[in-house]
């Protein structure tokens, strides 16, 4: 087994989806082979981290907490944070935007709901000053 085709099994493998001859190779390369190891790493890291996002989307202040665990863990292991963001990324943005639009809901509400009861009064108001106006003009 060569690094290349050891890569593209490892998300499988990670998985559990390998038949087991394949498997065994993986393994074997995995242990004599330092940048497969690594990628395999990798790629656990990545699993796991679909796995929580998948959390994430019934649990939405989980994003908040898994932030802070970012922040704390890029200090100490700068090398994962581009795999961390480029997968949560999408969820913290699917995330604000429901937020958005949950405050765009909530603001699109007072805003129908204000001009209805205002009006009458302004209304009144604002043709009473034309009144007097005209009316003073008319003399
Ligand atoms: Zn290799």
């Amino acid at each position: 087994m060569n690094c290349q085709l050891c890569q593209k099994e490892l998300d499988a493998y990670c998985q559990g989806n390998l038949p087991g001859n394949i498997r065994t190779q993986v393994e074997n390369h995995l242990k004599g082979c330092e940048s497969c190891a690594s990628a395999f790493a990798q790629t656990q890291l990545l699993n796991r981290v679909i796995n929580e996002e998948r959390e994430i989307q019934s649990n939405p202040f989980l994003v908040t907490r898994i932030m802070e665990g970012i922040e704390s863990s890029s200090v100490e292991r700068p090398v994962h944070q581009p795999v961390f963001m480029k997968v949560l990324r999408p969820a913290i943005i699917t995330t604000s935007l429901a937020a958005a639009v949950f405050a765009g809901v909530l603001l699109g509400g007072f805003a129908n709901t204000s001009p209805d009861r205002m009006p009458a009064e302004l209304a009144m108001m604002d043709d009473m000053a034309i009144e007097s106006v005209s009316m003073l003009s008319n003399e």
